[in-house]
């Protein structure tokens, strides 16, 4: 046997084992490695033929069977061999994520087809013409003029895609073009030496070399998939998802939130937790198979999925979501534990919904929240006149433009005491005024402010906002004792917080005890010993102290004697709820055991004088009353000039 038939050999088990790793390490779910592995089938098959007909070749030396096999694998070399090259370009637009691109060009697709037509045709009348090879007794192979074809097919095909590397520089990744460009050197070489030499089989291996290339370089890892659910990780694809975007590739997007997915993880512990995301993760993907819905499935995290699609029919993506609500629904079995899931689905279209790479991703974070309790299927493109829903998914922008062109103002909403019969106070609350939404209230932004870290800018705005005000106007001509300034959980935990206050009420020139801050039981949850400190430092510089929103958490009793607050605010919630009776003791009992402990009690949202009057009609030894009030009876929160109006009308 011929010595060099050994380099269709090595290529051979190079390439088988590619084949093997790629379906045990399962890694066939995405496109672009679905084509590699079809192109490294084509080519282990391609090699293994040569390989065997150059066997036969060289050992046969009677007539008979021997020519006919000789005859078979050359033609499966043929067939397979010719497959590469047309397979290599749509390896290119799949890696790439510039399918769509492929997809809809009918002149491309039609020339795709064409080439592939026009080998194939070749190859089903060569057993008649002998146009492209013969083999002749007892096994002698022999190339036949019209083989050029194929030379000049796969030729046409790798020009093909070097002209889409080349168009899409931009978009593709510097190791990307090194990598699909070794490839052109390299077969060349070999498909040069093998034309000149045929008996130096060496055209395959340099396939396999090139191969070996896209595996180490291109091939998309299995640090792509998340081992948990199984889905492609969207840390690792974002430069997937990056491309995506910046092509405006026309995609659908189904997004799933498990909204209870805390609870979840928390009661089912973690490994039956992964379990149920991976037992989530293979029914999206049946659901999507069976619908014939070509997907990409994606983990976010926390419980979110986002099911990417080609596929730019809505018609066909709400079938497939309304399959994944129903299944959603239905009480799912995890080992010995029964599960309910409270899952939100939302169908978004990119380009034509969202155009923004981070308002997608926004959206991917919030879209439950905007959604309320509803389970039904939202379409995006239903809400895009909905004020509110669109307000949430541009927060990231709204913010960012609030903060650069100062877009905040700061209102004051009264404090009445029912005991002194006076305005005693005011609470600082923060408005923004967004040029598209006009004015957008703090409990939309505050809370998202708190989950992307925009809240310290924030806060340090408001801050030295209301220092200002206070330093502006004699607060003791008007009367008021302080100003109260909401302080959210994540400053409180500020390490430099005591400093940064102190410095500002000192070069702003204001008295200490004119201040009073508003901290909610949470920020106490968050980190006890630096929320401790901070609040103990402040009080002792003098600061005065209330606890927010009081009944909303999860009261801690405990924490609150520990804190040294001043005053204590019932949040707004025990208020409407007064003509419960059963709620209404709770309130007496509240106020009484709070002034007990010798907090001043402030009564949240009172709207109405018959409200007023029963919190604050004390009844000797049963109820003692609360003192101070603030609500929309009194006065709702007003621009700073109507507000010092306000409080000088009633001197
Ligand atoms: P909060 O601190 O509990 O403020 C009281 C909220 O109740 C204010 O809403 C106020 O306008 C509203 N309110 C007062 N009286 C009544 C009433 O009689 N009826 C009704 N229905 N509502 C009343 P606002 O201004 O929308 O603020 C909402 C929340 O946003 C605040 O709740 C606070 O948690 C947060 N917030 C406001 N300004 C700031 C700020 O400067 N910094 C921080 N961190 N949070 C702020
Ligand atoms: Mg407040
Ligand atoms: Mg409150």
């Amino acid at each position: 046997m011929n010595n060099i038939v050994y380099f269709d050999l090595s290529a051979f088990i190079i390439l088988a084992i590619f084949d093997v790793a790629l379906l045990v390490k399962r890694q066939v779910r995405d496109r672009a490695n679905t084509v590699l592995l079809i192109l490294i089938e084509m080519a282990t098959l391609a090699t293994l033929a040569d390989y065997t007909a150059a066997y036969i070749e060289n050992t046969s030396d009677v007539s008979g069977t021997g020519r006919t096999m000789a005859y078979l694998f050359n033609y499966l070399y043929y067939a397979t061999q010719t497959m590469i090259y047309p397979l290599y370009t749509l390896y290119i637009y799949a890696t790439n994520d510039i399918w769509h691109i492929f997809k809809q060009n009918n002149k491309a697709r039609a020339a795709w087809w064409s080439l592939v037509a026009v080998n194939m045709l070749l190859l089903l009348i060569n057993p008649f013409t002998h146009l492209v090879f013969e083999v002749t007794e007892p096994a002698i192979y022999h190339r036949r003029p019209l083989v050029i074809i194929f030379y000049i097919t796969g030729f046409i095909f790798a020009i093909w895609g070097l002209g889409v590397i080349i168009k899409f520089k931009s978009i593709v990744k510097k190791d990307k073009i090194l990598t699909l460009l070794i490839l052109y050197p390299i077969v060349i070489a070999g498909v040069i030496v093998q034309t000149l030499k045929p008996a130096i089989l060496i055209e395959m291996l340099s396939v396999a070399v090139a191969v070996l290339f896209f595996m180490i370089v291109l091939q998309r890892h299995e640090y792509q998939i998340d081992p948990i659910t199984g889905a492609l990780k969207y840390t690792t694809s974002i430069e997937r998802i990056n491309t995506i975007f910046e092509m405006h590739k026309p995609i659908t997007v189904i997004l799933i939130k498990v909204a209870n997915h805390g609870n979840l993880r928390l009661y089912l512990g973690q490994s039956l937790y992964n379990k149920y995301l991976h037992m989530q993760t293979e029914t999206f993907s049946s659901i999507t198979a069976r619908r014939n819905y070509p997907v990409d499935i994606f983990y976010f995290e926390n419980g979110t999925y986002a099911i990417l699609s080609d596929d730019y029919d809505i018609n066909k993506a709400m079938p497939v979501a309304e399959d994944i609500r129903k299944y959603m629904e239905k009480p799912m079995n995890v080992d010995e534990y029964t599960v309910l899931t409270d899952g939100r689905i939302c169908i978004v279209r990119c380009p034509e919904d969202i155009e923004e790479l981070s308002t997608m991703f926004t959206f991917v974070t919030n879209f439950h929240e905007t959604m309320g309790d509803t389970k039904d299927v939202m379409l995006y493109a239903e809400h895009r006149n909905d004020r509110e829903f669109m307000i949430r998914n541009e927060m990231d922008d709204i913010l960012n433009r609030a903060i650069s062109e100062n877009l905040f103002e700061m209102h004051y909403q009264p404090i009445y005491s029912v005991t002194e019969d006076r305005y005693v106070g005011a609470e600082a609350l923060i408005r923004l005024r967004d040029e598209k939404y006009g004015l957008i209230p703090p409990g939309i932004f505050i809370p998202m402010a708190e989950s992307n870290g925009a809240i310290h800018a924030i806060g340090d705005f408001v801050l030295s906002e209301v220092f200002d005000f206070i330093a502006r106007y004699d607060l003791d001509e008007l009367k008021l004792d302080y100003i109260e300034i909401n302080l959210s959980a994540s400053q409180c935990i500020e390490v430099d917080l005591v400093d940064k206050i102190m410095h500002m009420i000192a070069t702003k020139g204001i008295d200490a005890e004119k201040v009073s801050l508003e901290i909610t039981e949470t920020a106490a949850d968050i980190n006890p010993a630096i929320v401790d400190a901070n609040v103990q430092k402040l009080h002792e510089e003098g600061i005065r102290f209330a606890l927010d929103d009081y009944g909303t958490g999860y009261s801690n009793i405990r924490r609150v004697t520990m804190l040294p607050v001043d005053e204590v605010k019932l949040d707004r919630s025990f208020v409407k709820e007064i003509d419960n009776p059963q709620m209404w003791i709770v309130i007496q009992d509240t106020i009484s055991m709070l002034r007990e402990m010798g907090k001043e009690v402030l009564v949240e949202g009172v709207e109405t004088e018959e409200v007023a009057k029963r919190l604050t009609d004390a009844k000797p030894d049963l109820f003692q009353g609360c003192e101070l009030i603030q609500g929309f009876y009194y006065c709702k929160p007003l621009p700073e000039q109507e507000f010092i109006e306000f409080i000088r009308d009633r001197l």
